[in-house]
């Protein structure tokens, strides 16, 4: 991180549907922690591709370059020409997705607390598709020996400062055998580095399987790109959905939180999306900035908000986004 003696700036790209929505009640969080933050809003995603001709315009590009962390929140069929090329120009090489269940949401596992480290820049995410003739498509997955060492080393570090015992590397290195046989090798050198953490590996489908049927086996899941993803989804619906689950691009000069989820026109504009995902991405972006004890207290209060039932529908309650987003706002306020 640079060194800054003023405010944090960062970059802010709601983005399309509800990523309006959820990161404008993180926006109203991150400010109610008089953390100094500067925000600085740019245009990114579908409806942005129709009004300016590109969905990431180069002002959003070098906003989100020159910015030391940027807040995102979704967009809808533009992903590939925004989001993953974001992740990429800022080469935030890992994508961390803590997920943990809330006392009081009716979910599958009530105790869960399980973390998806994915790598982001390569796999079948590198945009390498290309038609060779017409009917016929190809996508290149680039597995790299320098990626794979650099993620698997960040999810045992990642392990050993936050108190986890074990790291599984997802892989279907029995098919992919000269990809994921790569991701693996350089996973099993990096934990021959870490005794102290329990290392293991997992095919990804009996891994979708075994999250739903005993997912306290799993501790932190390394994978590639595109396992990571998906396994994220799963995931999120152990715990109680999407709407729960932040996550961090993360590399050595840039980081930019997003929610896990998508821009959901299902429910866009209607002000019922649940912002906690987002507050989230605002809690992990003020431990970035190492602003713990406002973290810690945005989410305790976000957790007290959901505990006591004071909800959007997708958890059962019946408050509207900007409803809850107060709550737990003015819960915080009486903490501090
Ligand atoms: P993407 O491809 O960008 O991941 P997606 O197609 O998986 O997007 P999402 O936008 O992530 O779709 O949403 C999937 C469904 O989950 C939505 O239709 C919506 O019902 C629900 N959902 C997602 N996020 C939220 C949220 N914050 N609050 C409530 N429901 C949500």
């Amino acid at each position: 991180m640079r060194e800054n003696t003023g405010p944090h700036q960062v970059a802010v790209i709601p983005g399309d549907g509800i990523g309006l929505e959820v990161i404008e009640a993180a926006l109203a969080v991150l400010r109610a922690t008089r953390v100094p933050l500067e925000f600085q809003r740019y245009q990114a995603g579908d409806e942005c591709l129709k009004k300016q001709g590109a969905a990431l315009p180069p002002a959003t590009l070098a906003g989100a370059l020159a910015a030391e962390a940027v807040l995102f929140g979704a967009v809808g069929d533009t992903a590939a020409e925004v989001i993953l090329r974001l992740r990429r120009e800022l080469n935030t090489f890992v994508n961390l997705r803590p997920t943990r269940a809330f006392p009081g949401v009716d979910c599958l596992y009530p105790e869960l607390k399980l973390v998806i480290v994915r790598e982001n820049t390569e796999g079948l995410y590198g945009g390498l598709e290309n038609e060779i003739t017409p009917g016929v498509v190809t996508a290149m997955r680039v597995i790299t020996q320098r990626a794979s060492e650099r993620i698997a080393r960040f999810a045992f570090e990642y392990a050993l400062r936050n108190g986890f015992g074990q790291v599984t590397a997802i892989h279907k290195a029995n098919v992919l055998q000269k990809s994921d046989g790569l991701f693996l090798r350089a996973a099993r050198a990096v934990a021959a580095e870490y005794p102290q953490i329990g290392y293991q590996e997992a095919l990804v489908d009996s891994t979708a399987m075994n999250l739903v049927l005993r997912p306290e086996r799993f501790q932190i899941l390394l994978t590639p790109n595109l396992f990571g993803d998906i396994l994220s989804d799963l995931v999120a619906g152990l715990v109680g959905g999407l709407g729960l689950c932040p996550s961090a691009n993360l590399g050595d000069d840039h980081a930019l939180f997003e929610p896990v989820h998508g821009s959901a026109p299902d429910i866009a504009g209607q002000n019922i999306a649940n912002p906690t995902a987002a507050i989230l991405c605002g809690a992990m972006l003020l431990r970035h900035f190492g602003e713990l004890p406002s973290a810690e207290w945005v989410e305790k209060a976000l957790e007290g908000t959901i505990t006591a039932g004071q909800t959007t529908s997708d958890l059962g309650g019946s408050l509207s986004t900007t409803e809850m987003t107060q709550i737990g706002r003015a819960a915080w306020r009486e903490r501090a």
